[in-house]
């Protein structure tokens, strides 16, 4: 298991340092005779923790400025690992926001659940991230707080939506889970307003510690183009067709070329397990994938700033949930037969 998971995941020791060497490398090697620029640098990572909906999505993409991480009012949106990147002063921040840890009973579910726990290997800062609006909350993380207590790492507590709820109710809450002795310090913050987030923001920046910056400055994430342009087109999927529509589609890169003019021909496959799922995404007469389409192109051209050429095609797969290519190419574990 251990070995198993060392391939992508070790133990935090092992996983800093070469994923931290590779990636400084990069940047070192045009430099490698200055090895002390790095005295007035600092960087590192946090991972953001919690539930689905807590809203980690939402506070990535206010400090990284762009839609690095799909949001979506359903749970579980976020298949993958995305980091987002902030670079600000002499202190850049890679985030891990992570899949919703939750109970797994299927296969992708495991796996997005085993991303998430082994991205806490990478962390400088955890950061549990709670829907404070939500009542029913407090049982769900208590899983969440048994598991981070076994791991004897710090860990802040973000309490988030405050927008959303009474300071009566609020108190209590942040009372009864600091008695768990688990957090090192509370933050009361909306994702949405922007409330809170400045103070937080910059509690993280302390904490981040003196390193060189592992990506340039422009670098929003360290995600392939490719799978950030299929997530956009999934979050257009997730808006458009919100009820008839669960969570039984996959938006898969196909290709992405660069035209000589500077524009950008991408091809994606929807993947759907279910025939009449195929209609429901194409809609009368096409018209709704053509929307689908508008929207998501538009969105991916913001994002790398060009012209952007979107090709989607919808594709019938019963079984794409239990594909190993899939997981593969979102960087999830696939997990024992
Ligand atoms: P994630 O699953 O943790 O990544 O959650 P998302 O960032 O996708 O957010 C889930 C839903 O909660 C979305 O509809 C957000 O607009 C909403 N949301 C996020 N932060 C806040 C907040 O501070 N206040 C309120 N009222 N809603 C929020
Ligand atoms: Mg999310």
């Amino acid at each position: 298991m251990r070995e198993k998971k060392s391939e992508k995941s070790p133990s935090k020791n092992e996983q800093k340092s070469p994923n931290r060497a590779k990636k400084s490398e990069k940047k070192m090697s045009k430099t490698s005779s200055s090895s002390a620029r790095s005295s007035s640098t600092h960087a590192g990572f946090v991972a953001i923790l919690g539930a689905p909906n807590a809203g980690k999505s939402t506070l990535l993409n206010r400090y990284i400025g762009q839609k690095v991480s799909i949001v979506s009012p359903k749970a579980q949106t976020t298949r993958i690992r995305t980091l987002g990147i902030m670079s600000e002063g002499d202190t850049q921040i890679s985030f891990i926001d992570t899949p919703g840890i939750f109970a797994a009973t299927s296969r992708l579910d495991k796996a997005m659940v085993q991303a998430a726990w082994s991205s806490l290997a990478d962390a400088d800062v955890l950061m549990l991230m709670i829907d404070a609006s939500n009542r029913k909350e407090n049982e769900r993380i208590t899983v969440i707080i048994d598991e981070l207590k076994r791991r004897e790492q710090s860990v802040i507590l973000v309490m988030n939506k405050t927008d959303d709820i009474h300071r009566d109710y609020l108190l209590p809450m942040v009372a009864k889970l600091h008695e768990t002795g688990l957090f090192s310090d509370v933050f009361m913050i909306s994702a949405l307003t922007g409330d809170g987030t400045d103070d937080l923001k910059k509690f993280l920046v302390n904490k981040m510690p003196e390193s060189p910056w592992f990506y340039t400055e422009d670098q929003i994430s360290d995600l392939p183009s490719q799978i950030l342009a299929a997530e956009l087109t999934r979050e257009q999927i997730y808006m458009q067709l919100q009820q008839e529509l669960p969570y039984a589609a996959a938006v898969l890169p196909a290709s992405l070329e660069e035209k000589r003019d500077g524009s950008v021909v991408i091809r994606q496959t929807i993947v759907v397990s279910r025939e009449n799922h195929r209609s429901i995404f194409l809609g009368k007469g096409g018209s709704r994938i053509k929307s689908i389409g508008e929207k998501a192109r538009a969105d991916i051209s913001r994002l790398f700033d060009r012209k952007v050429h979107l090709f989607l095609e919808v594709k019938l797969d019963e079984k794409w949930q239990d594909r190993p290519d899939f997981y593969r190419t979102f960087g999830l574990d696939y997990g024992k037969k």
